[in-house]
């Protein structure tokens, strides 16, 4: 294996540190960064998303409200929730975990969270300050990302990046943030001809497609840094990226391993968010 590894979980580790240390910082103001995670319904996955955040959040000192409601819930009364917790001036971040019940519009109850506690960075007014270079709260997998590629030492100007996938959490503003940070951008998607190419062009690749294995080795470019946010449960039970991890590793400089990867830095940016949120409310 010729490529380095990105270690995501010690970054991550980095990361929350730096969100203990501001948060030490402001509760000597008084201030405790509070976040509150509502889970609806029993999806095994969710339910250990949800606790890993909470988890999170006690380790960076961070306060954390858990609230769950029944698969059940109607849409009148996870909005009149997510209205509740958007009055308590207590709560600095909401994040509502997706997916959500048939029954439910999630567009809906993502945009019943004001843009000034959307820790998660997914409703319409942090995404239009995200495009036009506003001070936003960024969306946590796409920003991990950049922080992901940063830790390499590669300058990001003037690279060509290609992302794959074009979804609204991933995708679109992992391609936003490549280009506010001077990248030549490409956007991949079901639709794209010459895809392969492509990719095998990009100095910094990354896959968010949803597929094991999609990215073959002969669509990395030597030396390339292959950033893999894909997390594909296999027949074998076990996590897969979008990556055909060891043929990529062959020719990346750098690469992200799944599990281990983009995860963990998820998971740790959305703590720097609650603590931005926290004191943007407190206005230090
Ligand atoms: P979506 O299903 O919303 O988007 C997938 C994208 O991949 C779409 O834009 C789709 O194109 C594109 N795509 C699908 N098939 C092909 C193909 N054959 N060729 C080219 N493009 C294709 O997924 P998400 O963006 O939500 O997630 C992507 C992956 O990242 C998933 O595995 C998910 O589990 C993972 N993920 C990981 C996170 C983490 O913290 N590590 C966080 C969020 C997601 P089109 O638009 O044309 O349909």
């Amino acid at each position: 294996m010729k490529a380095k590894i990105i270690d995501g979980k010690a970054l991550a580790a980095a990361v929350k540190q730096e969100a203990a240390q501001q948060v030490a910082q402001l509760k000597e103001k008084g201030i405790t960064p509070c976040l509150a995670v509502v889970l609806v319904g029993e999806d095994p996955a969710s339910q250990v998303y949800v606790r890993g955040k909470i988890n999170d959040c006690a380790q960076c000192g961070i306060e954390s409200r858990s609230i769950r409601l029944p698969e059940d819930v109607t849409q009148a009364e996870l909005l009149a929730q997510v209205k509740q917790l958007a009055e308590d001036a207590s709560v600095h971040g909401i994040l509502v975990q997706l997916p959500l019940p048939a029954q439910i519009d999630e567009k809906t109850v993502i945009d019943a969270i004001p843009p000034e506690k959307d820790v998660d960075g997914f409703s319409p007014v942090n995404v239009g300050r995200m495009q036009i270079g506003e001070p936003c709260y960024l969306p946590c997998t796409p920003a991990g990302c950049i922080r992901m590629i940063e830790s390499t030492g590669m300058e990001i100007a003037g690279k060509h990046a290609v992302v794959i996938g074009r979804s609204n959490i991933v995708g679109k503003p992992a391609a936003m943030l490549l280009l506010a940070k001077n990248a030549t951008v490409t956007i991949c998607h079901s639709r794209t001809q010459n895809l392969k190419g492509l990719c095998a062009s990009a100095d910094i690749l990354v896959a968010a497609v949803g597929r094991a294995g999609f990215v073959t080795g002969e669509m990395v470019k030597p030396g390339a840094v292959v950033i893999d946010v894909g997390i594909n449960r296999g027949a074998d039970g076990k996590l897969h990226g979008d990556v055909d991890f060891d043929a990529a590793a062959e020719k990346a400089a750098w690469i992200t391993p799944v599990p281990g990867g983009v995860g963990p830095m998820t998971r740790a940016m959305l703590m720097l968010n609650t603590v931005e949120a926290a004191r943007r409310a407190a206005g230090v």
